[in-house]
């Protein structure tokens, strides 16, 4: 028994309803599912294919902090 997946890293996803960010634990397992923002309930992220995705928490931090791939904010709304 392994505390830590083979293949195993941390990710980070930020939700396109309230950008809220989570980080989640991407292991090389296949799997398919979907995980929902707990604030907006908005999918933040789908996955189908060669990984599994565990262990989601929010992080508390500001977006322009984490250099992702965030879509800039149109002011206008
Ligand atoms: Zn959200």
């Amino acid at each position: 028994m392994s505390p830590h997946s083979e293949g195993s890293s941390t990710v980070a996803f930020s939700c396109a309803g309230c950008s809220v960010i989570y980080q989640t634990v991407q292991v090389s397992t296949a799997a398919k599912g979907v995980f929902r923002c707990t604030a907006c309930y908005q999918p933040v992220h789908r996955w189908d294919g060669a990984y599994d995705y565990r262990s989601w928490q929010r992080l508390e931090m500001e977006v322009d902090t984490l250099p992702l791939l965030v879509p800039p904010t149109d002011p206008k709304e």
